[in-house]
């Protein structure tokens, strides 16, 4: 396989058949099927594996029970065994010329004939005070990357949702405490993991509260909520606790397509097909960055094989 790092130079100007922006399980199975059609293909990413790589204990990807990280790295190198390139870049623009694709990295450019995003999701943000003073200082968006700097230690969890149920339940394993911070009356997720969430006997579950602020000194000390009471009046509730894990979901990542005039919807994911095209010609999208409805590794990667093959199928017709 070869690496160009685009930070270190080493530019070669290629034109591909196919560039893949983002390397989560869509990017990545969208170059495992290019590499098999022979297409030849870039996959440009800031990193490898996308949030995949956060999922401690992947338990729904069939015939795999394991770590999302390793899982992720079995997918690159099955990428990389049908001949995909891998640039570890960050890309500042992105956008059509013609019938090619420009992508520009610093002050390099790489083209292609046609374009996959699979850029994927990033956290959603409280935006309370105290959340990016403390963000690494006790703030933490990933409690499978961050659970052991809470060891015996007492962390609150936000959200409820699957992502939060499964935080939680997985800082439970390592801090002494668990709170949960829950804006509704019932978590929203699978039964499964509430009913594990609810026979806990280190997890507390605020209902109806939000988060207000976060306060600390060098790192997190308290988390101050407020939650509705019975007779519906406010309660201020502060909560003594060392970490602060904020799992309220995801926006998508599509700031560096936003010059291709594609489609989304107005959560701001891109709108797809069947054959994971976008209104824009020779542009397909796939995984967590589209309007789909279920974000999950299967269907990320599902759809990557979907983009790879229309892909495939226009390149096909453009050289007839
Ligand atoms: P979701 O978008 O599903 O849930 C976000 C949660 O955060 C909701 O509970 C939401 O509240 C809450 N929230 C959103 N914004 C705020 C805010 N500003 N303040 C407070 N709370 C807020 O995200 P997930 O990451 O949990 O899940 C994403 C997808 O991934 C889902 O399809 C999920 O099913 C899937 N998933 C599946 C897993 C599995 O093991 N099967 C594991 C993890 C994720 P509200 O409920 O009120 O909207």
């Amino acid at each position: 396989m070869v690496r160009h790092n685009y930070k270190g130079g080493n530019h070669e100007k290629i034109e591909y058949d196919v560039l893949i922006l983002g390397a989560g399980p869509a990017g990545l199975t969208a170059a495992i099927y290019c590499g098999r059609y022979r297409l030849k293909t870039a996959v440009v990413a800031k990193s490898f594996g996308g949030t995949a790589n956060l999922a401690g204990e992947l338990e729904n990807w069939p015939g795999f029970i394991g770590s999302g990280f390793d899982l992720m790295e079995k997918f690159k190198s099955h990428a990389e065994k049908f001949g995909a390139r891998f640039l570890q870049a960050e890309v500042s623009d992105v956008r059509k010329e013609k019938d090619r694709f420009v992508l520009e990295i610093g002050d390099k450019e790489i083209h292609g004939k046609s374009l996959i995003v699979a850029l994927g999701t990033e956290h959603r943000k409280l935006n309370i005070p105290g959340e990016k003073k403390f963000a690494g200082k006790g703030v933490s968006y990933c409690a499978t990357c961050d659970a052991n700097f809470f060891n015996g230690k007492d962390v609150a969890v936000i959200g409820g949702a699957d992502s939060a149920a499964k935080a939680a339940l997985y800082l439970a394993e390592i801090a002494r405490k668990v709170y949960i911070s829950y804006r509704k009356n019932e978590m929203r997720c699978e039964p499964i993991s509430l009913k594990k969430i609810e026979n806990h006997k280190k997890i507390e579950i605020y209902y109806q509260s939000v988060p207000l602020k976060i306060e600390g000194d060098n790192a997190v000390k308290h988390l101050v909520l407020e939650q509705e009471q019975k007779d519906g009046k406010m309660k201020k509730i502060k909560l003594d606790v060392s970490g602060v894990f904020v799992v309220i979901g995801a926006t998508p990542v599509v700031d560096i397509v936003k010059n291709l005039g594609l489609k989304m919807d107005k959560g701001g994911y891109i709108i797809t097909d069947k054959e994971g095209k976008t209104n824009v010609s020779g542009v397909f999208a796939a995984g967590d960055v589209t309007d789909n409805k279920l974000k999950q590794v299967v269907t990320a990667s599902a759809e990557g094989a979907i983009a790879a093959k229309s892909a495939y199928e226009k390149l096909k017709f453009m050289c007839k």
